[in-house]
């Protein structure tokens, strides 16, 4: 019979309610790594990751990002005007960086639509830390331009990749993806990005029950032993715009369930603390899965990331109904340190954890902004 799976959490719930008991603390922490003062949100998780969405385009239109009957030929994306330049991104990304950022995750839309993109990578891996560490780049795609950009994007510095496959049959991949991009498109550009050398590179499958649920083990089976860290994602209730419901997430337990029955695998500990991915080794040695179980088990108490939209706005949760203008105060000539102040602030109010008060929620929450334009 098959085990039953508890993903181990990162903290307990004991330990998460008394974080969220503490009373809002908006001081600048003594203790932080390397022993630098970190910037703490009200529930004293530091600033760590900053995820940029260069563009609110994308060439595919899956079903529960950017739906065909929401994102079609009259849907009014952003005027270039209005998306912040590469100089304005390397000087925010900067800020961040001085307020504890470490790492730096460039998405949309699809990222490798903004034309240029390795020109905004160079810029970026030549930032250093505090610590006086480069600064980790890492990009999400849905791979269909990856074939042809993987080699510049790896001279360009671009340290690490995360492409999206939901599916590997045509059909699966077409009702997912709303496209008639062929698989093999992606798979070329996963198999690009590992030749090159950005690796390793990890694949994130969101799974939809009845959808595409009956692909986990062709997956799993696909990407053992290839060196890829396939990782699935239950099913996200993200914008306004996706229809969702719980009923059509796959609990991760019950992805693990699947897997272990057919290729027994074992709960590793997370490469650093705040790993969104719950890590599990194959028991043969052939390789590496995780789940992102952001609705079952939600990881809000160890959420670090920040979010700059494509037109310069700053969102404190994936789930946000509203973020802090940037661009326009960096427009009519702020000096860095009231653009540090500006972020400075908002993280010092941060108080999101929408994922842990889904399942509490008694009423509809507000618009939330949708992922395209927010980054996922
Ligand atoms: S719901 Fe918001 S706070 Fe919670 S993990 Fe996701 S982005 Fe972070």
């Amino acid at each position: 019979m098959a085990k039953s799976f508890t993903i181990i959490p990162i903290a307990s719930a004991a330990t998460q309610a008394s974080v969220f008991a503490q009373e809002p603390d908006t001081a600048w922490h003594k203790a932080g790594r390397g022993n630098l003062p970190f910037l703490a949100d009200i529930m004293q998780r530091p600033l760590r990751d900053l995820r940029i969405s260069v563009t609110d385009r994308c060439n595919l239109r899956c079903t529960y990002c950017m739906p065909r009957e929401v994102f079609d030929k009259d849907h009014p994306f952003l005027p270039r005007a209005e998306l912040l330049n590469f100089e304005e991104i390397e000087r925010l990304a900067r800020l961040f960086i001085q307020l504890g950022v470490q790492k730096i995750r460039l998405t949309g839309g699809e990222p490798l639509l903004r034309r240029g993109i390795e020109r905004l990578i160079e810029a970026l891996a030549k930032l250093n830390t505090r610590e006086g560490k480069p600064v980790e780049i890492a990009l999400t795609t849905n791979a269909v331009l990856l074939s042809q950009k993987a080699q510049p994007l790896k001279d360009a510095g671009l340290a690490r990749i995360t492409a999206s496959l939901d599916g590997l049959s045509e059909e699966t991949f077409r009702r997912m993806s709303d496209s008639n991009v062929p698989v093999k498109t992606v798979l070329d550009g996963i198999a690009a990005a590992q030749r090159v050398g950005l690796a390793p590179v990890k694949v994130n499958m969101v799974v939809k029950r009845g959808v595409n649920d009956h692909e986990i083990i062709p997956m799993a089976e696909h990407f053992r032993n290839s060196g890829v860290v396939l990782r699935f994602i239950e099913f996200m209730d993200v914008g306004c715009s996706n229809g969702w419901r719980m009923d059509d997430v796959v609990p991760a337990r019950e992805v693990l369930e699947q897997i272990n029955s057919r290729f027994p695998i074992r709960q590793v500990d997370p490469n650093y603390s705040g790993e969104v991915a719950a890590r599990w080794h194959y028991a043969d040695g052939s390789g590496e899965v995780g789940v992102i179980a952001s609705v079952t088990q939600a990881f809000c108490h160890e959420c670090t990331r920040a979010r700059l939209s494509t037109d310069g706005k700053l969102y404190t949760c994936l789930f946000a109904n509203s973020g802090a203008d940037l661009r326009g105060p960096l427009r009519a000539g702020a000096t860095d340190q009231m653009l540090s102040n500006l972020v400075t602030g908002a993280w010092r109010l941060r108080y999101d954890r929408y994922s842990q008060l889904r399942h509490a929620a008694t009423e509809q929450p507000g618009k939330k902004i949708e992922m395209s334009y927010i980054g996922g």
